[in-house]
């Protein structure tokens, strides 16, 4: 589903990606781990062209994100291009970012009839569907300042899955909740996960990295320097930089 090749991003003077692959198939977990400042917000921000990158590309379902090619050089997209490829792929943020004056219906059925022109009756009936499934059937006609942050949180997931689809990339999602809401997020992620989702997950959540993950990478100072299955990962990673870092984690 997403094939990152060699993808090298500047902030101005200051290279954050220096040359970051990454290969994530149809199904599969991929969870980014590493310290603070390593790149993981920005590659993830990469490959929904929420940032635009200065070398490398990215692939997601077959189609370059962001760029295209005209005689043989790459350049940026059409607004309605990238928009659509975005649609696609479904993105969860550290904060939640709802719409404050729409109810929880209201947040999910939004993109799905504005953007695919799906009917409300339709729309309403998926995002019942939707909120049943993160545990949130009886809160569609809260609006997000009546809902706690777990519950905002699982409120956004369903938002993303309203448009079906076929990649969801989580960046951070539970590092802006109290502590007793982080399970029930991480817990419609396992859901999500097990019914088939392909994933990318930025977390420093290291017990759902071990359980959920197919594989594991690791950043650090804008590179990959890791990659594996959680079993291996965690107990016998190869990289010294991987060492330090679960040292002080895990
Ligand atoms: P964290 O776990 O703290 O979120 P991260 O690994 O996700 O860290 P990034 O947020 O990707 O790291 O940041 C990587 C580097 O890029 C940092 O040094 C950061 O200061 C820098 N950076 C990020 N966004 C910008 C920006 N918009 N302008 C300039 N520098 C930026």
């Amino acid at each position: 589903v997403v094939e990152a090749e060699e993808v090298e991003k500047w902030f101005g003077p200051a290279q954050v990606l220096k040359g970051v692959s990454l290969t994530v198939k149809r199904g599969e977990v991929v969870v980014i781990v590493g310290a603070s400042g390593s790149g993981k917000t920005t590659f993830v921000r990469c490959i929904n062209h929420l940032e635009k990158i200065q070398k490398g590309r990215i692939m997601v379902n077959g189609h370059l994100i962001g760029y295209r090619e005209a005689r043989g050089r790459l350049i940026e997209d059409s607004e309605r291009n990238i928009a659509r490829q975005r649609r696609e792929i479904g993105m969860v943020f550290q904060r939640f970012n709802l719409f404050p004056h729409l109810t929880a219906l209201g947040n999910i059925t939004e993109a799905p009839v504005q953007v695919l022109g799906v009917d409300q009756a339709t729309a309403q009936a998926e995002a019942m569907a939707l909120l049943t499934r993160v545990g949130l059937g009886d809160k569609a006609a809260a609006y997000p300042a009546q809902l706690s942050g777990g519950q905002q949180q699982r409120v956004a997931i369903a938002r993303a899955l309203a448009m079906k689809p076929t990649l969801m990339l989580f960046d951070e999602p539970t590092s802006a909740l109290d502590p007793e809401m982080v399970g029930e997020v991480l817990e419609v992620m396992k859901e999500l996960a097990r019914d088939g989702m392909t994933m990318i997950v930025v977390t420093h959540e290291m017990g759902f990295a071990r359980e959920v993950a197919d594989r594991v990478v690791m950043m650090d100072a804008g590179k990959v320097v890791e990659e594996a299955p959680p079993e291996i990962f965690f107990t016998a990673p190869k990289s010294d930089r991987t060492r330090a870092f679960l040292a002080r984690v895990a």
